[in-house]
């Protein structure tokens, strides 16, 4: 059986307006208001970007000395956790890429954000003659570059984990940050920023109103920059990058991906940016082959509604929609998800190519990040655990078995990778993960809600 709490269903409105998790496929026909915006060549040059700081990094933050200044996680085979999920060996193997990890940042978010500040940094030296094309960009640590950044004010509007990667690289460069935060921001990360000297700005709403605030505030700044969360191509592409180093990585495992072996990845979705990075990567660089599915929470399923709305499935419901316009409240334990609306911009780069959005219920959250550390001794935050419902969606409901087969890939399923995505957690305080742990244990001990989806084992067809 498939342990979960949730009850699988194959897609239906109703089942999202109540909140329940669902499993929506993308249709074959085109949707509206998509359209591809960059290149490779576009992702190679934010690549190459963190290649030309590498040094400067690894001098700034120790952590990334013996990685030469490299921002990396590891690739890793989850056979323990495929077990506790109750994932079949004839169903593909399960691999988890582990972004939780990621250093400075403590989640995706180092990718993007880590990326945008670079580019601004790099930008005003050029500008300004602290650096020429080629040099090296240790020079940006000297105590004259640093006076320049200071000038400077470099902001961001966030739920938490972008306002954690943006303030602490933003302040290590030198410039003065603020982060606004919305009410569901975590305490623990608005203390960590201002033990680095960043400047928290405390909002009663939502992180819409977050974001929105801190870009006025910017816009009176002549010497702010503003990182936007919902419009930004650098953050866009610096998640974007992440596919070229895992390009590398699946090689150096010997994972095969073509038509035969196809690679599955569940990604953790907010506002989309993280994932319609990635996603976009992945398409460039394996095509057809990689089916990338977006995970968002039962009460905030912002990209799935953009979908539906592209596609024209939501009657009725103003386009771009909000997760409000259906009645639902935005309130989840996975405050990296919490977003009501969808980014334009990720939207029109993987609106015609994502495979499909899962919703995921907080318990079924907590109940993975307890099986995951029980297996395999990771510690990741509510939100990073949004991947793992992935192959119980995909294999264990009507709309993923009908999928399956309608693409003719239920034969290779027994050499697939379905890769998880685990996007944040590194720096949650051990107090704050004991609780997730606990609950999440009492969630896993439970007894199992029935489900109306078939069981996992019906799918060993190849
Ligand atoms: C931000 C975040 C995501 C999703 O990124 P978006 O760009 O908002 O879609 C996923 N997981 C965690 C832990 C995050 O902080």
């Amino acid at each position: 059986m498939i342990p979960s709490h949730a009850s699988v269903s194959a897609f239906s409105l109703q089942a999202l307006r109540a909140a329940r998790p669902v499993l929506w496929m993308r249709p074959d026909n085109a949707a509206t208001g998509a359209g591809v915006a960059f290149t490779l060549a576009d992702v190679q040059a934010a690549h190459d970007r963190f290649a030309r700081f590498a040094p400067l990094l690894a001098q700034l933050f120790p952590e990334l000395e013996a990685a030469a200044g490299v921002i990396e996680s590891p690739l890793r085979e989850a056979a323990a956790m495929q077990q506790a999920l109750g994932l079949p060996a004839a169903s593909g193997r399960l691999w988890i890429k582990a972004d939780h990890a990621l250093p400075v940042a403590g989640s995706i978010k180092a990718r993007g954000g880590i990326h945008e500040v670079l580019e601004f940094t790099e930008k005003l030296a050029l500008a300004h003659g602290l650096v020429a094309p080629g040099d090296d960009y240790r020079k940006l640590g000297t105590p004259a570059a640093r006076a320049c950044f200071a000038q400077y004010q470099v902001a961001v509007g966030s739920t938490g984990n972008l306002g954690l990667s943006i303030g602490v690289i933003a302040s290590a460069l030198g410039f003065r940050a603020a982060v606004h935060m919305s009410a569901d921001a975590k305490e623990w990360k608005k203390a960590r920023l201002r033990a680095r000297g960043v400047e928290v700005v405390e909002h009663p709403g939502d992180y819409e109103k977050a974001v929105a605030a801190g870009r006025r505030q910017v816009q009176a700044d002549a010497h702010g920059y503003f990182v936007d969360d919902e419009r930004s191509a650098s953050l866009f592409l610096g998640y974007a990058a992440a596919a070229l180093r895992l390009r590398a990585q699946i090689a150096q495992a010997g994972i095969v991906v073509d038509a035969e072996h196809p690679l599955f990845v569940y990604l953790p979705c907010g506002v989309g940016g993280a994932p319609g990075g990635i996603a976009f990567g992945l398409s460039l660089l394996y095509g057809a082959h990689a089916h990338c599915f977006f995970a968002e929470p039962v009460q905030s399923p912002c990209f799935l509604l953009r979908m539906m709305a592209g596609h024209g499935q939501l009657p009725g419901v103003p386009v771009p929609p909000s997760v409000y316009d259906i009645g639902l409240t935005n309130q989840t334990e996975a405050d990296g998800l919490a977003v009501p609306r969808a980014s334009d911009l990720a939207y029109a780069a993987v609106g015609q190519s994502l495979a499909g959005v899962y919703t995921v219920a907080d318990d079924t959250l907590y109940g993975d990040l307890a099986r995951l550390h029980d297996s395999e001794g990771l510690r990741i935050e509510p939100s990073a655990a949004a991947g793992f419902s992935g192959p119980r969606q995909l294999l264990g409901s009507q709309a993923g078995q009908q999928w399956l087969r309608r693409r003719g890939l239920l034969p290779h399923l027994a050499r697939a990778t379905h890769l998880a995505w685990t996007t944040g957690g590194l720096y949650v305080p051990a107090e704050e993960y004991d609780r997730f742990l606990s609950r999440g244990q009492r969630l896993a001990a439970a007894p199992q809600a029935p489900t109306d989806a078939p069981s996992l084992h019906h799918s060993r067809r190849a």
